[in-house]
């Protein structure tokens, strides 16, 4: 038996095997505080029942997810306890990925962009010489940008994108094109880096007038020269714990947008059906609240800000959702269905 990270978005450190006893790390890498992510693979365990301990409480509600391609992704259902879940491995199951969450892998874009004849162009290189995925859709004079994975381990953000691109390219919103980068720090996703809290600071913490990364310095170069419209970013809060940690929510910028976020958190909300991981207004954090401070220099902050820039937000997106709006991949696709249907409504609104 084999149990390894040598895979893309992988994330283990293996401590010790006992009889059907596996103990288990995840690693923080360049993050400076403690985070949850991991994800693995086991080889050659078929027939076995292995029982799998994290040393800290990193097993969410669902047990772990479980792929065996990288690309479709589906809860256990079950686990022992916060921190360990058991697996029985069918007898011809000789490889199986186990995940702290429904990873969003650059194989999953891979496979989906050949599924809609779409085709990546490269935003930059990465510090480790990897080109970034960039996509552009549509010819439109207004672009609209699209991102996720500043924090390289929040999976949902890219599902709920996944959906925003389906959406619009079934039924695109008028004069607007597309430029989205669905992987901002894409050395981290790639390597399965934590990405939230990464020193000196992370990749949603360089909106600055120097950016130190190239994914974000490209984004400000594109915005600074093109009529940028609006701008969405795509996250997923904590583990558990908060009140807001299994919602869907808005994080609201400026006091004087007030208005503009009811508007379009209304839309959103109508547009979310039973098909969706739902959202709701009223779960939105307003701004200068707690955490959300208008002067922290993020995506959100700097489209906000961005002359032209009529709209912009960040969108939280839960891992697990609750259990009566339970996360699937699925659901958080046609979350971004809805998104993007709510915004072709304010849009509207906006332009009558
Ligand atoms: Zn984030």
């Amino acid at each position: 038996m084999k149990i390894h990270a040598d895979f893309e978005c992988g994330n283990i450190r293996v401590l010790n095997v006992e009889g059907n006893h596996v103990y288990l790390q995840n690693e923080l890498r360049g993050t400076t505080r403690d985070y949850f992510y991991w994800a693995f693979c086991v080889e050659g365990a078929q027939g076995q029942t292995l029982s799998f301990h994290l040393d800290k409480e990193w097993v969410g509600n669902y047990g772990a997810a479980v792929s065996h391609d990288l690309i479709h992704w589906q809860w256990m259902d079950s686990r022992d306890d916060g921190f360990s879940f058991t697996y029985r491995f069918g007898e011809d199951e000789d490889k199986v990925y186990f995940a702290h969450d429904l990873v969003y892998t650059p194989a999953r874009l891979r496979a989906v962009l050949c599924e809609l004849g779409l085709s990546a162009e490269s935003l930059c290189l990465t510090p480790k010489g990897r080109e970034v995925p960039l996509l552009r859709i549509g010819n439109g004079s207004r672009p609209i940008v699209l991102a996720s994975r500043h924090h390289s381990c929040e999976s949902p953000g890219t599902y709920v994108l996944e959906g925003v691109l389906r959406e619009y390219l079934a039924s695109p919103i008028e004069d607007t094109s597309l430029f989205v980068v669905p992987f901002a720090d894409y050395d981290g996703v790639c390597d399965g880096d934590q990405g939230k809290g990464r020193a000196p600071f992370d990749h949603n913490r360089d909106y600055t007038d120097a950016p130190i990364y190239p994914e974000v310095r490209e984004i400000i170069r594109f915005a600074k020269e093109n009529p940028v419209y609006m701008g969405f970013d795509f996250h997923a809060p904590g583990h558990s714990g908060g009140a807001r940690c299994g919602k869907i929510f808005v994080v609201r910028k400026f006091a004087e947008k007030e208005p503009l976020f009811d508007t379009f958190g209304q839309l959103f909300e109508a547009a979310c059906g039973e098909d969706a991981v739902k959202y709701f207004v009223s779960g939105d954090i307003h701004p200068n609240v707690g955490w959300n401070k208008d002067a922290t220099p993020t995506f959100s902050t700097f489209f906000n800000t961005l002359e032209g820039c009529r709209f912009a937000c960040t969108l939280e997106n839960t891992f697990f959702g609750t259990a009566e709006n339970k996360v699937t991949a699925e659901k958080l696709v046609n979350t971004g269905r809805a998104f993007c249907r709510a915004v072709r409504k304010f849009a509207e609104q906006l332009e009558s």
